[in-house]
């Protein structure tokens, strides 16, 4: 696993300070990582593999969520998913039906079901070597959208990878290429950066009006995608005022 739950703890703590505007969000996400940690590794350490092993963490989830985050979150998680029969089907289908696309309608059912599927998805996901193709769109091992970009330096330039929503897998996916639509004219895929957020960019396509933040790791070596990515959520704000959309939405449901 290339980033650990702790690095997005500590991320998530230091992030929280540079950027107060997003104090709020980062802090509830530092608390969600704090609550993913030990699923991962009880699910590692016992090697277990079936998604219903996650729904005694639901209340404790629910709990956590009564004391960090946003109210209407918590209320409607109390209020559908206090019964064991709804919170194994809510786990099944995210996992089965290519994890999150079919819960895109139901944004409360998308959150519950994320914060536990992505400590299950990444331990699967790190039991294996996941083969990619540079073309694949989707993760090539759960399917699901990317929730972001990463850049490294390779040689004089940079190489761009896909950051999976759900398992945290990264595949290398070419930069001048729309990952949505497949537009290849670079004149139709620009680039904004803000001052404030000198690591993290909107890379957008004019063609299909989709964006995707990526976060620059030959900027920030310190970065942490996942949570940079957060940080970040005034670019959300520009990008929608501009007419662009995010596909994938991180698990914080922006
Ligand atoms: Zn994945
Ligand atoms: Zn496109």
């Amino acid at each position: 696993m290339k980033w650990s739950f702790d690095a997005r703890i500590r991320r998530a703590a230091e992030l929280a300070l540079k950027y107060p505007a997003a104090g709020d969000l980062l802090t509830f996400y530092r608390e969600l990582a704090l609550f993913q940690k030990p699923i991962f590794e009880a699910l590692r350490s016992t090697a277990e593999t079936d998604v219903r092993a996650l729904a005694p963490y639901f209340t404790p989830l629910i709990e956590l969520v009564a004391r960090h985050g946003p109210a209407h979150l918590a209320d409607q998680g109390k209020a559908r998913l206090h019964d064991p029969a709804a919170v194994e089907a809510l786990l099944q289908s995210a996992w089965e039906d290519g994890a999150a696309h079919t819960l895109a309608a139901d944004p409360y059912g998308r959150f519950f079901a994320r914060v536990l599927l992505q400590p299950y998805a990444e331990y699967l996901a790190s039991r294996g070597d996941v083969q990619a193709s540079p073309e694949n769109r989707t993760c090539p091992f759960c399917s699901s959208w990317p929730v972001a970009g990463v850049l490294r330096g390779e040689g004089d330039g940079a190489k761009r990878w896909l950051l999976c929503a759900v398992c945290s897998t990264e595949w290398v996916f070419r930069r001048v290429l729309c990952w949505n639509c497949g537009e290849e004219d670079k004149d139709r895929l620009p680039i904004y950066k803000a001052e404030e957020f000198a690591s993290v960019r909107v890379d957008a396509c004019d063609t299909c009006h989709i964006y995707l933040k990526s976060v620059d790791l030959t900027k920030d070596g310190h970065a942490v995608p996942m949570v940079d990515e957060i940080a970040a959520v005034a670019l959300d704000i520009w990008a929608e005022e501009h007419g662009y959309s995010k596909l994938e939405p991180n698990l914080l449901g922006m």
